[in-house]
């Protein structure tokens, strides 16, 4: 048996012994009484009666031995900006900002809002809210006010920090214009909007209401916040995430269980050390920036690089400069970050000096096997594939280099992490598959430590959404398809659901749906993902307009589809605009009047439809080729 297979087993025929051990990690104030406590599954409870902090583990605990080192780096190519904080810094920045948040009146369980560009203050902030036990919600900066005023509403949050602007390519992206907009929107109203002012573009402010971070730093000076000492379950934060449903899904992280998971990650996953440096290129809005630009790197001892800026500005070289200037050890971004790349110069793999790197993560979305091949060569490093979810916090899916460098294969991640135990299985009897056989990639309970402990304030979503989807089984569904061969090797074949994803960010066609809806021209729509090769997926919009005069001919198609992705950009972000919007006079639908999204798909995609024996009208697939082609 290798080594991981004989760990895996290990923590599932012994999640108490195995997770105990693990949880030495970390401080605890008070030690736990239970390892597992699965009497309310699936609302499993990890560490049971164990009081620690966050922010005490990833910052104050280090302070007796590597004060002096490190912690948080900030790139921006964007402004310009480098700044570089040792563990101490740290230590004083975040202070400061539970300070303020303490003088805001913010107490152990309120939620704090955080929509805020790659700066450090968004470090500062999720850590401040970890330290006083206040419940952070990170908001992915692309995302615009409807967006952001459904998951303020959701939240409650008594406070907002936010920032004048980011900038993105070059060009700034005011971001207090799409809040206000949000807080307008919004039925839910914070007590104070705390803003950072880059300097980057003029804010207005609500007297009373907005404060500014610079005066209120200076104003709490070297201010000391004791850390709370959460209950092992309590939550850390709240993370939205898309799904089936119009409505985001508050996806809510425990506290000690995702220390314990997190810290323990760093070893038998990343490899990383105490004192080496991680750079994951991605953004605190998502699971990746929780976990591993902020969380894990620091509860484990490293820098973390925080990088604000793409991988191609000022030129394609960017990302290896910076390994070589920071000596990074730990590389980690997203597939299409590497597809970018690879529209680049080749000569700037080989530019930079990357002898201090000994890995490059990728995750996220699929790897397809040209680009894992094109960058494993051309910086002469290993690729780590692993899959997981906003959901799971960490790896469900690795070669797991820190047990031992077990051969990838191409096309799959690697093999179950320990603490899942993952099953394919059949989606209409719920039996396991056979080696080779397609089916829901599924996790029997209890999950490991820190996944979901349920979804905010809807504990019965949360059993129906992910614990009853399979017949016949109570195990957690991933929504993605996949298959396992003979050595256990699990590839991935794609969602389940209407999830999709655009250059590793995840997005809900309803969503999307709905807010091409909202404009009054029209009068059907369904988005479904189509494959891209630079983006993996990109959504495209199939809409019929009340008024058919209007996309009569090319330059009122035209038109419209302008106005269209304009609408989906405000409301929701450019994140989420289509690709491309086309015009027909009737959906695909079944007799039934359910949309047919996988033909949709299929024809955008130059495919064979399938089946198609209860389609409503066939002509309507003709119509929609005749409109893809136009
Ligand atoms: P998110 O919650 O935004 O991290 O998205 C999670 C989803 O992204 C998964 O359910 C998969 O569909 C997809 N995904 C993540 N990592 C991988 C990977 N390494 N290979 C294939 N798909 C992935």
């Amino acid at each position: 048996m290798t080594a991981s297979r004989a760990l895996h087993a290990r923590s599932l025929a012994d999640p108490e012994g195995f997770w105990a051990e693990q949880a030495r990690r970390i401080d605890w104030e008070t030690p736990f009484e239970q390892v597992l406590d699965d009497s309310r599954a699936p609302f499993t409870r990890w560490f049971v009666g164990g009081r620690t902090n966050l922010c005490h583990n990833a910052v104050d605990r280090h302070l007796a031995e590597r004060a002096g080192q490190t912690a948080l780096i900030h790139v921006s190519t964007e402004t310009g900006e480098r700044r570089r904080y040792t563990y101490a810094e740290l230590h004083d920045e975040v202070n400061r900002m539970a300070a303020i948040l303490q003088a805001f009146g913010v107490a152990k369980g309120d939620r704090v809002l955080i929509y805020l560009p790659m700066i450090p203050e968004a470090a500062f902030a999720m850590l401040a809210c970890a330290r006083i036990g206040a419940i952070h919600s990170v908001v992915f900066g692309g995302f615009a006010s409807v967006s952001l005023a459904a998951r303020i509403d959701d939240a409650q949050p008594r406070v907002v920090i936010s920032a004048d602007a980011g900038s993105r390519a070059g060009k700034v992206v005011p971001y207090k214009p799409l809040l206000d907009e949000a807080l307008r929107l919004a039925s839910h109203q914070p007590e104070r909007v705390l803003l950072v002012d880059r300097g980057l573009a003029a804010m207005a402010r609500t007297p009373g209401r907005d404060e500014d971070y610079a005066a209120w730093r200076g104003h709490v000076g070297a201010a000391r916040v004791p850390c709370a000492w959460l209950e092992s379950s309590e939550p850390s934060y709240v993370l939205y995430t898309s799904g089936t449903t119009g409505k985001p899904k508050g996806v809510q992280r425990d506290t000690g269980g995702y220390a314990v998971a997190l810290a323990t990650s760093m070893e038998y996953i990343f490899c990383g050390k105490p004192g080496d440096t991680m750079f994951t290129c991605s953004d605190i809005g998502w699971v990746v920036g929780h976990s591993y630009i902020i969380y894990a790197p620091l509860l484990a001892g490293l820098a973390t690089l925080m990088y604000e800026g793409t991988p191609v500005r000022p030129d394609g070289g960017i990302l290896w400069q910076l390994v070589q200037e920071y000596k990074v050890n730990l590389m980690f971004t997203a597939p299409t970050a590497i597809r970018v790349l690879k529209k680049q110069d080749p000569a700037w793999l080989k530019r930079y000096d990357l002898s201090s790197l000994r890995l490059l993560f990728l995750a996220g979305e699929p790897l397809d096997e040209p680009t894992a091949d094109w960058i494993q060569q051309g910086i002469g490093k290993p690729v780590v594939d692993n899959y997981w979810q906003t959901e799971t916090g960490w790896p469900i899916i690795a070669i797991q280099r820190g047990i031992e460098p077990l051969p990838a294969k191409l096309g799959s991640p690697g093999v179950p992490a320990y603490g899942y135990d993952l099953k394919i299985v059949d989606e209409s009897t719920g039996e396991v598959c056979a080696p080779g056989q397609k089916g829901v990639v599924a996790i029997d309970g209890p999950l490991p430590p820190g996944c979901m402990s349920t979804i905010w304030g809807d504990d019965e979503r949360f059993v129906k959404t992910y614990w009853s989807s399979v017949p016949n089984r109570r195990c957690y569904s991933t929504f993605d398809w996949g298959v396992q061969d003979e050595d256990g090797y699990v590839f991935i074949l794609g969602r389940t659901d209407d999830v999709i994803n655009v250059a590793g960010h995840r997005l809900g066609t309803r969503e999307i749906e709905e807010s091409l809806s909202s404009h009054a021209g029209v009068a059907e729509v369904a988005v479904v993902g189509v494959q891209d090769a630079l983006k993996g997926q990109v959504a495209l919009g199939v809409c019929v307009a009340r008024d058919p005069a209007r996309v009569a001919d090319a330059p009122g198609r035209q038109a419209f589809e302008t106005e269209l992705m304009k609408t989906v950009e405000q409301q929701l972000g450019a994140v989420a605009k289509p690709a491309r919007v086309v015009f027909v006079n009737v959906l695909p639908k079944t007799r039934s009047g359910k949309l047919l999204r996988r033909a949709i798909q299929a024809v955008a995609e130059g495919r064979a439809t399938g089946d198609l024996t209860t389609i409503e009208d066939p002509v309507a697939l003709e119509m929609l080729q005749d409109a893809l082609k136009a």
